[in-house]
Order: C-alpha cells, then structure tokens, then sequence
C-alpha cells in the first residue's frame, strides 16, 4: 500500500508538467501522460466553509486549498472538526485521496 501522504498524479515527460487530478492527455501539449506518484504534503493556500452544500455533503462543509511542495494546487474537503474554530492560511496539510475526492487533513498534534 502506498503511505498515506502519496498522491496519485499525471506527469507529461515533454512539458514536465504534473497534473492532480489524474488525467491521460496534457493540458498543454495534449501528449500522454504517465502515472506518477508525488508527495501530498503542502500548505493550506485559501480555504472557506460553505453553509449551503451540494446533495452528498453536510453543512457546513470546509474546503481548501492546498498547495503542494511542488506547486501543483488541489481542492479538498477538510474534515477536521478543528477547521471550523481555527484554521490558518500558510498551516501545514496533507492531502489524501479517497474514490476521486480529495481531503485536506490537518498535520497538527492530536
Ligand atoms: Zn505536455
């Protein structure tokens, strides 16, 4: 099993271009991409908490976005019951990956 912290990812071997997420063809030269796998460690860019959700989600649902070591930006739910009292643009997340939606979660002490 992969550790929790590695994040499937899309690489363009002609751009050097990654993708999150997955996705078969570049955005830029429309070449192939191969599947890589990058660490999911970055920090909380922006984040903001919706009252009114889509069917599927209970409110209030707190989204972020996280932006990885490498600079690629992914768009996640942040589940932690903390994130509704305190959150900080520039704290430290991992993001996780679970049947094609992705989580923020929080990499404070418990
Ligand atoms: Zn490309």
């Amino acid at each position: 099993m992969e550790p929790a912290s590695r994040l499937e990812a899309s690489f363009c071997g002609k751009c050097r271009k990654q993708f999150v997420p997955v996705r078969a063809h570049c955005s830029s030269c429309r070449g192939r991409t191969e599947r890589i796998y990058i660490e999911g460690r970055g920090k909380l860019r922006t984040f903001t908490t919706l009252f009114v959700t889509p069917d599927g989600f209970t409110p209030p649902l707190v989204i972020g976005i996280c932006e990885l070591d490498g600079g690629l930006r992914v768009l996640g739910e942040i589940g932690d019951y903390r994130a509704r009292e305190s959150l900080t643009v520039g704290e430290p997340v991992r993001v996780t990956e679970k049947e094609g939606k992705y989580y923020l979660l929080l990499e404070r002490p418990a």
